[in-house]
């Protein structure tokens, strides 16, 4: 089935100025859909809907909040199985995994709104007689959301859910590569009952829509997740004293200690390597480990790699689906050159892979002999590539794992409770996992990193109020002055 769809900016669903075409990356002959392009004048549109709407939300009361949140919540969570294949077709990871960000990301929504009615505030006694103090908080305004392609509904879900729960107006842009999952979340948002303009899907070019939002004085905030180099370019945006909070890259490391236990420390770094075809802000790309385990994990990580299932994101029993696009499998087959011509040594994998259909397919790939100082362990690759770098000790081994300019997860797989409380004290990393994959978080408690990794306040949980609510301290005085 292919779908047409629209944007919908100020309550309309809207055509573009131009269109673009999906492609199913586990089979290039599947057109997934046409896709709107919104200009820039339509922008402007949605952001003048969204400056009108966002008073009228303000003040509609916290149960109209409660009832919208909730009315997306529930209705993403029951439809999680067909949402979640479509995720999948344009996405690429296995239809297990579609179908689970779906339902995460109908979480966000449920989560977010039990928290408008959470609305325990602070009062406080001035230093002055006759006089009290009301501490609260109140909406930011216009949230600008870009979001990418890696996980393109529940991305977009924890940072739509808690702008519209503190009562914030949405413009969203999502990544141009996921537009149908989008469109899909948009047309169950927009079947809610909001004001007209206060939530707005805008499809269009990062360069054209996303650049014309940070450079907009009209966008009170901006969440954005992506890449480094676009990040950073998001902080101009400052010039006109919008907020902005970054998610971006990272290069998170896997210490393997020689107290482990092998099995579940292998488990754990395929599950974090090459879980979502490696193209995960979390991903175990550096795999740091003690020289005492070192060859055995190795193999068993060698074997545990060619094992794995790759193949169309919806045939049964694929663990691995395809890279996103064209591009990415580019960039990712040049970084097995760089590896090799660095001096690490290719193991397995690496190499582009032939299936029943056209697609963007590779090997999971596993580097030995690597050291921290290559550009493969310096670099964010997103990509089914692990790299093994061998310590002499824990101490090394927890230097290698922050020796980066990222910092958004780490992990040590440990029986030793003295060093696991170590590292969890001193890796520097915004989260940490001890016998866990890097991967894989829960949607109740603050996500973000340190470093190129992030920028602003931390999102998820109660934590997410510090970006999408501004605080008003109210003077009260309940007779005369003295
Ligand atoms: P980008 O950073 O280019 O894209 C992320 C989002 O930003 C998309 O919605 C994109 O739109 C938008 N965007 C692009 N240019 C601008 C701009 N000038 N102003 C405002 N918004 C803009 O990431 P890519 O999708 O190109 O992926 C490239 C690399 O980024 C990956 O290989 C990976 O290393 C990293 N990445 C990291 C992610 C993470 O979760 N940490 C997620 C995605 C990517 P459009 O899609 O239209 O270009």
């Amino acid at each position: 089935m292919t779908i047409e769809q629209r944007n919908f900016i100020a309550g309309n669903w809207t055509n573009g100025e131009a269109e673009i075409e999906n492609r199913n990356p586990s089979d290039l002959s599947d057109v997934i859909g046409r896709f709107a392009q919104a200009d820039t004048g339509q922008l402007e549109l949605a952001l003048d809907a969204a400056a009108e709407a966002q008073i009228q939300w303000q003040n509609a009361g916290i149960e109209a909040r409660y009832d919208a949140l909730m009315g997306i919540g529930q209705e993403m969570i029951s439809r999680a199985a067909e949402l979640g294949e479509l995720l999948s077709r344009e996405e690429g990871k296995p239809r297990a995994e579609g179908i689970g960000e779906v339902h995460r990301a109908g979480q966000f929504f449920t989560y977010f709104a039990a928290e408008c009615l959470r609305q325990i505030g602070d009062t406080a006694d001035s230093t002055r007689a006759n006089i009290e103090i009301d501490i609260r908080r109140e909406p930011v305004g216009i949230v600008a959301v870009i979001s990418p392609w890696n996980f393109p509904v529940a991305t977009a879900s924890w940072k739509i859910a808690p702008a519209l729960a503190f009562g914030n107006a949405v413009v969203w842009k999502p990544a141009n590569i996921t537009p149908a999952s989008a469109a899909a979340f948009a047309d169950i948002v927009s079947r809610q009952k909001l004001p007209a303009g206060l939530f707005n899907l805008v499809m269009g070019s990062g360069k054209a829509i996303g650049q014309h939002l940070v450079e907009s004085g009209k966008v009170d905030a901006i969440s954005f997740t992506g890449s480094v180099p676009v990040g950073k370019g998001i902080t101009a945006a400052a010039q006109n004293f919008t907020r902005v909070q970054l998610e971006m890259g990272s290069k998170n490391a896997l210490a393997v200690m020689d107290d482990c236990d092998l099995d579940l420390a292998v488990s754990c770094a395929l599950n974090g390597a090459f879980g979502g075809t490696g193209q995960k802000c979390t991903a175990s790309s550096r795999l740091v480990v003690h020289e005492h385990v070192h060859d055995a994990f190795v193999e068993k990580l060698v074997a545990g790699a060619r094992a794995l299932k790759v193949g169309h994101a919806l045939d049964a029993g694929t663990q691995i689906g395809p890279v996103v696009s064209a591009e990415q499998l580019q960039g990712n087959l040049d970084y097995i050159e760089i590896g090799k011509s660095e001096g690490a040594e290719l193991l397995c994998g690496g190499e582009r892979l032939t299936r029943a259909h056209d697609g963007h397919y590779m090997a999971p790939a596993v580097f030995s002999g690597t050291n921290n100082a290559m550009r493969i362990n310096r670099e964010e690759m997103f990509a089914p590539i692990a790299c093994v770098i061998k310590v002499g000790s824990y101490e090394e081994a927890l230097a290698t794992v922050n020796d980066t300019r990222f910092g958004l997860t780490s992990g040590i797989m440990t029986q030793s409770l003295s060093r696991a409380s170590h590292f969890r004290r001193h890796a520097r990393t915004g989260c940490v996992m001890v016998n866990l994959p890097t991967a894989g978080t829960d949607y109740h408690v603050p996500f973000g990193g340190r470093g190129d990794s992030s920028y602003g306040p931390r999102e998820q949980g109660g934590y997410a109020k510090e970006f999408y609510t501004t605080v008003k301290t109210a003077y009260i005085a309940s007779g005369e002055p003295q």
